[in-house]
C-alpha cells in the first residue's frame, strides 16, 4: 500500500491515537461473544507498547441511536483487553470532554486508555453535524494510527476526518496494512485461475461489487438467496424463495455483462427446499429443472450442486469466498455452506473469505488458520473488491517521496 505505516513512526514517548474496530458481538447480558476483533488488534497494540509509546483506543460499537447508551459501552472489551495484556487498560468515563483531555494527558509511556464509544456523539457518523468532534477527538495524541479496517469504508470522524489533523503522521496499523495486501494482491496479481464464490441475501446490496469482480475472476458461483433472481429469469418456477422486486433488471444486466466477456458462471443445479423458513420445516431435495413449488422456498445449493461445484473449485489457483450459499443459520440448511468452507480450506490455492457471514461460517469450523485470508470487514472488504480504495485509508498520510 502507499500510504504511511506504523512502522514508519517514531513511537517512543508518543501518545498513539490508535482506531480500532471493537464492534464485538454481545450476548442480552452484555457479555462478548466474540472477541476475534479485540485479539486482531494485539499485534499492533504490542507494537506501540515496545517501541515506547502509549495508547488512546478509538472504537465504535454497535448503533446507538440517541446518545450514550450503557448497553453499548465498550466498558466489557476494556476488561477483555486487560486479561490479553499487560498493563491493564483504564477505561475512560467518555471520548472527549475534560476529563479525558486529562487521563490523555497523564497517561504514561506504555499505558493504555480506552476511550468510550465514539457514536455516542452523532458527529462520529455524520462530521458536518460538528467537525470540532473530530479535531477534539485528535487533541488527545501525538500521532493517529487507523487499525480498523473494518470501519474504512465509512467517512467517520475516527476513521477518516480526525486524519487531517495529522499530516504526515496518520499512518496504517498491522491488521490495517494485512487486510489491504491480502486483497490487493489477490486482486492485483492473481493466480489463475481465479474464481469467486458469492452467496448472502440480496443482489441488490452487491450489484457493484459483483460487476467489479466479474471484470477480474475466471468463473463466478452463485448461490445462497442471490441465486434465485437468476433461476427465474432462465424460467425456473421459484415458489416462494428470496427474490426482491428490483433484482430481476439487476440479475438480467449481469448476465449479459458476463456473456459478452465470455465469463463462465455456475448457479445451483439442485436446491434443498422447505415449505417454510424454519429449521424443523419439512424438505425435499430437488432438481433446479423440476421447479420449486408454491408454498416452498429455496434453503440451500444440493449435493450435487456441491459435487459438481467442488470438482470446479478444485481446479482454482486463487479463489474469493463472500456470503453463504444458504440459510447456515438454520443447521438442517447448513451443508452447503459448510461443504464450500471445507472444499477452500483444502484447497491447494490462495483462498481469501470477506464478509460477516462466511467468515462466521469458517470461525465455527475452526477452519480459519487453513485459509491464506480471513477479513475482519465484511463491508469492507466488498467496498475494496469494488472501488479499490476506501476512505479511511485514503485519509492516512503518503508515503513521503
Ligand atoms: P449477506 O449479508 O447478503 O451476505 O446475506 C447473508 C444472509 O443470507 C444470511 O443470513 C443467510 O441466512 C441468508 N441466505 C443465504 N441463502 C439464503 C436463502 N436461500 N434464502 C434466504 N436467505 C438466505
Amino acid at each position: 500500500m502507499d500510504k504511511l505505516k506504523l512502522q514508519d513512526l517514531d513511537l517512543n514517548g508518543k501518545r498513539v491515537l490508535l482506531r480500532v474496530d471493537f464492534n464485538v458481538p454481545l450476548d442480552n447480558q452484555g457479555n462478548i461473544t466474540d472477541d476475534t476483533r479485540i485479539r486482531e488488534s494485539l499485534p499492533t497494540i504490542q507494537y506501540i507498547l515496545d517501541k515506547g509509546g502509549s495508547i488512546i483506543l478509538l472504537s465504535h460499537l454497535g448503533r446507538p441511536k440517541n446518545g450514550p447508551d450503557p448497553k453499548l459501552s465498550l466498558k466489557p472489551c476494556a476488561v477483555a483487553l486487560s486479561a490479553l495484556l499487560f498493563p491493564p487498560v483504564i477505561m475512560a468515563p467518555d471520548c472527549v470532554g475534560s476529563q479525558v483531555e486529562q487521563l490523555a494527558y497523564f497517561l504514561k509511556q506504555k499505558q493504555i486508555l480506552l476511550l468510550e464509544n465514539v457514536r455516542f456523539y452523532p458527529a462520529e457518523e455524520d462530521p458536518q453535524l460538528d467537525p470540532t468532534f473530530a479535531k477534539k477527538l485528535a487533541s488527545l495524541g501525538d500521532l493517529y494510527v487507523n487499525d480498523a479496517f473494518g470501519a474504512a469504508h465509512r467517512a467517520h470522524s475516527s476513521t477518516c476526518m480526525i486524519a487531517e489533523y495529522f499530516p504526515g503522521k496518520a499512518a496504517a496499523g498491522l491488521l490495517m496494512q494485512k487486510e489491504v495486501d491480502a486483497l490487493e494482491s489477490l486482486l492485483l496479481h492473481p493466480k489463475r485461475p481465479f474464481y469467486a464464490i458469492i452467496g448472502g441475501a440480496k443482489i441488490s446490496s452487491k450489484i457493484g461489487f459483483l460487476n467489479a469482480l466479474a471484470d477480474k475472476v475466471d468463473a463466478l458461483f452463485i448461490g445462497g438467496g442471490m441465486a434465485y433472481p437468476f433461476l427465474k429469469i432462465r424460467g425456473i418456477p421459484i415458489g416462494d424463495s428470496l427474490c426482491e422486486s428490483d433484482a430481476l433488471p439487476l440479475a438480467d444486466a449481469f448476465i449479459k455483462h458476463c456473456a459478452h466477456k465470455h465469463l463462465a458462471f455456475f448457479l445451483p443445479t439442485d436446491l434443498t427446499i422447505a415449505d417454510a423458513f424454519a429449521n424443523d420445516a419439512r424438505s425435499q431435495i430437488i432438481s433446479v429443472q423440476q421447479g420449486i413449488p408454491d408454498g416452498w422456498q429455496g434453503m440451500d445449493i444440493g449435493p450435487q450442486t456441491i459435487q459438481e461445484w467442488t470438482a470446479q473449485l478444485k481446479k482454482a489457483a486463487s479463489v474469493f469466498w463472500n456470503g453463504p450459499v444458504g440459510v447456515f443459520e438454520f443447521s438442517h440448511f447448513a451443508k452447503g455452506t459448510n461443504a464450500m468452507a471445507h472444499v477452500l480450506a483444502e484447497l491447494n490455492a490462495v483462498a481469501v473469505v470477506g464478509g460477516g457471514d462466511s467468515v462466521a461460517a469458517v470461525n465455527h469450523l475452526s477452519l480459519s488458520s487453513h485459509f491464506t485470508h480471513v477479513s475482519t470487514g465484511g463491508g469492507a472488504s466488498l467496498e475494496f473488491i469494488e472501488k479499490g480504495h476506501l476512505p479511511g485509508i485514503d485519509a492516512l498520510s503518503d508515503i513521503p517521496k
